[in-house]
């Protein structure tokens, strides 16, 4: 049995930035997008495009000491300019030696039997430390079969947003559904 407050791994693209240039209306409306941009490597400066009820869902998650928000995502260190050019307060990026370089993740194929996606061991940590794992990601569909992960049953919930619009208002509901199974952390005051 998992034990303890879980943990969140937030990957950033498809999940709380939309991978697109015009936001998706039917997901969340107009005036609920809000657009900036973040550096990356280099300094080079990429467009954001994030939903506020995603990032008002992600603060209070973390105000309220109901899971631990990690960053996992090719943006590695540069995550934390993501959360401050959104006015999120600052996570940790997981800790990921699999991570070697962004030229290596793109020229990794997709789903193979041979490899192993370099997220995975990262959240497979997790689970072995005994924590439940919420884990969000928009390539979990390509990356992971069912067999990856129903093993972990109900002490992981995986979900993966549509690339193009991120975390939707129901799965926002189902995470809020799957938090409530755990113990939270005193919140912040
Ligand atoms: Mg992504």
């Amino acid at each position: 049995m998992a034990k303890g407050v879980p943990i969140w791994l937030l990957d950033i693209d498809g999940v709380i930035n939309a991978v697109t240039d015009l936001p998706d209306r039917r997901v969340w409306r107009g005036h609920q997008w809000v657009r900036t941009a973040a550096a990356s490597n280099e300094d080079i400066e990429w467009p954001i495009l994030a939903a506020t009820p995603v990032l008002d869902f992600l603060r209070q998650v973390h105000e309220q000491g109901r899971a631990e928000i990690w960053w996992h995502s090719t943006w590695q260190h540069n995550s934390v300019n993501v959360g401050t050019a959104l006015g999120l307060p600052s996570w940790p990026v997981r800790e990921c030696p699999e991570f070697v370089s962004m030229d290596a993740v793109l020229a990794a194929p997709l789903l193979s039997t041979k490899r192993t996606w370099w997220k995975l061991p990262a959240a497979l940590r997790v689970l072995d430390e005994g924590r439940p794992l919420l884990w969000t990601d928009d390539d979990v569909r390509h990356q992971l079969r069912a067999a990856d992960t129903r093993p972990w049953g109900n002490r992981a919930l995986v979900l993966a947003p549509p690339m193009q619009a991120g975390l939707t208002p129901r799965q926002l509901r189902r995470i809020d559904r799957w938090l409530r199974k755990w113990p939270a952390r005193p919140a912040l005051t």
